[in-house]
């Protein structure tokens, strides 16, 4: 008998619900990707993460090749191309794991028209906790974090699965090389390789025990950049979970709190699908339009040297610090008062690791239209530049025109007696800006 595993954002052979079950229960699989044009036309195949993708499939192709199998990549829709190949094979059962996004239920109920109970839908891949797994009476997620994470602590993991040994794919069916769907040109020349052999390369030469100490400070960068290889599902947050659990100790403790967060955003997106683009506590209309400042914000050209560093790492590494993408998003919509889809959206375009759940529901925490308690928190964005920049290295890094100044000096070149000439003056005064935090907004 034949099984199809139709791959999404479980690009890994370790720990996959997905291959394990079409393995047992099955005697040939076949590994399927579908590149859908539902996503890309929704924007969600931008090239930062489409080059990534690339990556991902060829190293998953390598892995199966040499434990016998191989993966098939085909384009088009992803219900109908499983159901094609379904048809061709003969297959008998197609496995996928559950998803939270509403692309992913539409692809759930259209996979579940073509090919009614042959399709097995498995939780457990895309997060460490299923979502809904834990749920305060009588709701269906939790909106607050400290809450979820006592209940995640309390709540029963499944094992992760091994990684299987041997895999026997039918010749026949045929699909197209990875390198079809790599973009011609990325917007970002200094990204990440994908995949899962990367990902466990990095997780291996990661020290997690320095975590906690190190994770607020933006230039040490100590944080693991596991985020793109977990998107794509090239690691479990399963497995990883249970790997820092293993390591022990206050590192290995913070990392996992962070997953917990993962989880967190997953479990309300499952629960409020509407949240990726829709005001999760509804807020409405307090923003303003200025696609000058939005413009000079997506540039890095601000005027404030350690949001502009930021964005000048997301647009260079398609990644940022996440210390750095709070207080970018936090300038854009609280200081300049702009509307947090503008944000998400320059975001998911160049994140490597853009994920509905965590983009959208993180800009919505920033912006107070989301989960954050303090909804009216405001991070100031000069004393977060002398907490998470001590010395000013990061923003030496990122904006070279302050590459020739000393210290802490950096984080306010419009002090000194001949600002850099090259560099922008602030965008909106800095003493305005400190004032306005003090009167009447909570300030951090
Ligand atoms: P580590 O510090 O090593 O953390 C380990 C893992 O925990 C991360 O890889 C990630 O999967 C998870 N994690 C850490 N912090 C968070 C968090 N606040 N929310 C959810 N998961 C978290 N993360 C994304 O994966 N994709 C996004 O599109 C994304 N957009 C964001 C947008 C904004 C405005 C903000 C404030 C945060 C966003 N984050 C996003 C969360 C976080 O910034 C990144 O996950 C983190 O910076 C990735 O770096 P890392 O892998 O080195 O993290």
């Amino acid at each position: 008998t034949i099984a199809i595993a139709l791959l999404t954002q479980d690009l890994r052979l370790h720990d996959n619900p997905v291959l394990h079950a079409a393995a047992r229960s099955a005697d040939e699989v076949v590994p399927l990707f579908v590149l859908d044009p539902g996503v890309e036309a929704a924007g969600f195949a931008a090239p930062n993460r489409r080059a990534f993708l690339a990556d991902c499939l060829a190293d998953l192709d390598a892995s199966l090749r040499r434990i016998g199998g191989r993966l098939l990549i085909r384009r088009g829709s992803a219900a109908a191309e499983t159901a094609r190949l379904a048809e061709e094979t003969g297959a008998v059962a197609v496995h996928v794991a559950a998803g939270v996004s509403s692309f992913a239920r539409r692809r759930e109920s259209a996979l579940r028209k073509h090919l009614g109970d042959r399709l097995h839908v498995h939780d457990g891949s895309l997060t460490a906790l299923v979502p809904g797994a834990a749920a305060p009476a009588g709701k269906d997620h939790y909106a607050v974090f400290t809450p979820y994470f006592r209940a995640w602590q309390r709540s029963s993991r499944r094992m992760p699965h091994r990684a299987p040994r041997s895999l026997r794919t039918p010749a026949g069916p045929a699909g197209t090389d990875p390198d079809a769907i790599r973009p011609e040109r990325t917007d970002s020349p200094g990204l990440p390789p994908g995949g899962e052999t990367e990902a466990r390369r990095r997780w291996k030469a990661w020290d997690v025990t320095a975590y906690e100490e190190v994770h607020d400070d933006l230039a040490a960068d100590g944080t693991s950049r596991l985020s793109p290889y977990l998107h794509f599902g090239c690691l479990s947050a399963t497995e990883l979970v249970d790997l820092a659990e293993r390591r022990g100790g206050p590192g290995a403790e913070a990392f996992v709190r962070q997953l917990v967060w993962r989880d967190f955003h997953h479990q309300v997106l499952a629960a409020r699908p509407d949240a990726a683009w829709q005001d999760y506590r509804g807020k409405g209309d307090r923003w303003r339009e200025d696609s000058r400042e939005a413009e000079a914000w997506r540039q890095g050209r601000t005027g404030f040297p350690v949001v502009d560093a930021g964005m000048r790492q997301l647009a260079h590494e398609g990644w940022m610090h996440n210390r750095a993408r709070l207080l970018t998003a936090s300038f854009l919509t609280k200081t300049l008062y702009q509307d947090w889809r503008t944000g998400a959206r320059h975001f998911l375009h160049l994140l490597v690791d853009g994920d509905l759940a965590n983009n959208q529901l993180n800009w919505q925490w920033v912006a107070g239209t989301g989960t954050d308690t303090r909804p009216n928190r405001v991070l100031n964005p000069l004393t977060q530049a002398d907490r998470l920049d001590p010395d000013g290295a990061y923003v030496r890094r990122w904006v070279p025109e302050l590459a020739h100044l000393r210290g802490r000096s950096v984080h306010r070149p419009w002090l000194l007696e001949r600002p850099p000439a090259d560099y922008p003056a602030p965008l909106v005064d800095p003493g305005e800006v400190a004032a306005r935090l003090r009167r009447g907004r909570g300030l951090d």
